[in-house]
């Protein structure tokens, strides 16, 4: 006899036999009812899988990451140290003179220049500084940026005294942007991080709409022909000059990647960009005037050296009106003025 047979004997009988199906269909739905729970539970963790297994990753590791990331960097904004700043080779016997006879001497911190005087001024037999926290200078006329400010070289010889401002700037590198005394710098030695991506700035776009007004008041039509680009267009047009000639020939007439100034967003092509612009009307009122609305001539005809880049008459770049004047009334170029090179590393 089987353990079944011995069972169903054993509960012969309808009052046994409803007694003992009762709690088995009891049983039988609180059964179900747990295997259909578990179902939409299942059904709901694929549904929302992050919260319930990925949270406390999330709020643990990832987190401590980043805080770790935002404690250590405090060196993203940061004055060039005195150790890594290159203080730039002189180019002939004399040095790389502070142009005295421009009537100002424009150096970086750790940066020095050796002081050149106009040939009638003769020898020079002292020379004194009037901030001696903002610069230093040597008798020989060595001059050297300490901190940023403004002060007065004075030099003595032969019965006449020249003074001579000196206004010494400061680098920051923020964000992988380069600042000099707050003016952001492209060019051939500085460059911009891919993410800077600012477009065609609001203070550009104004500035240049003045001048647009003020020219056509005078009978000038002066027009935007290309403004902003992003690193990765200049990328694409760099690169398609490179394939098609040679590194050599891009350089040349393209700026590389994150070099460009058009990336800035302070930077406005005008006209016909090409130098039959320099002998129009609108060229020769714009060259005039540019520095009013806050914009210099960024690559000026005599500069070429110092700028890296072959005259445009047509390129504007927006520092404001106060260093704009500045620049354009000494007859400088920006690299002067920030006391920058301009130069590939390769
Ligand atoms: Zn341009």
């Amino acid at each position: 006899m089987t353990y079944g047979e011995r069972r169903r004997r054993r509960n012969d009988g309808k009052g046994k036999y409803i007694a003992l199906l009762l709690p088995l269909c009891l049983l039988l739905i609180f059964a179900i009812g747990l295997i259909v729970k578990q179902k939409d539970k299942e059904q709901s963790d694929l549904q929302n899988p992050p919260q319930s297994t990925q949270t406390s990753d999330v709020h643990t590791e990832p987190l401590q990451t980043s805080t770790t990331q935002s404690v250590g960097e405090p060196a993203e904004t940061h004055t060039v140290p005195a150790s890594t700043t290159p203080i730039e080779p002189p180019t002939d016997g004399n040095g790389v003179a502070a142009n005295a006879e421009s009537g100002h001497i424009y150096l970086r911190v750790n940066h020095e220049k050796q002081v050149e005087l106009p040939l009638d001024f003769g020898a020079a037999s002292e020379y004194s500084i009037s901030d001696d926290n903002v610069a230093y200078v040597a008798q020989d006329g060595m001059l050297m940026g300490l901190q940023k400010g403004s002060c007065t070289l004075t030099v003595k010889g032969s019965g006449k005294t020249l003074e001579i401002p000196v206004t010494v700037r400061e680098m920051v590198i923020e964000d992988g942007c380069t600042y000099v005394d707050g003016i952001l710098v492209a060019n051939k030695t500085y460059s911009l991080p891919r993410e800077y991506d600012p477009g065609l700035l609001p203070v550009t776009e104004e500035a240049f709409k003045k001048l647009v007004a003020d020219a056509k008041a005078q009978g000038l039509h002066i027009e935007n022909s290309s403004d902003y680009r992003t690193y990765d267009f200049q990328k694409e047009c760099y690169d398609s000059i490179v394939n098609g000639y040679s590194k050599e020939y891009a350089d040349s007439i393209s700026a590389r990647p994150g070099h460009s100034e058009h990336q800035t967003g302070y930077t406005i092509d005008c006209n016909s960009i090409d130098n039959t612009f320099a002998e129009t009307a609108e060229g020769k009122w714009l060259a005039k005037n540019c520095w009013k609305y806050g914009f210099i001539i960024r690559y000026p005809a005599d500069k070429v050296d110092l700028t890296g880049y072959a005259y445009e008459s047509w390129h504007i770049r927006y520092v404001g009106v106060e260093h704009a004047k500045e620049i354009m009334e000494q007859g400088i170029c920006l690299e002067e003025y920030l006391d920058i090179d301009s130069a590939y590393q390769d």
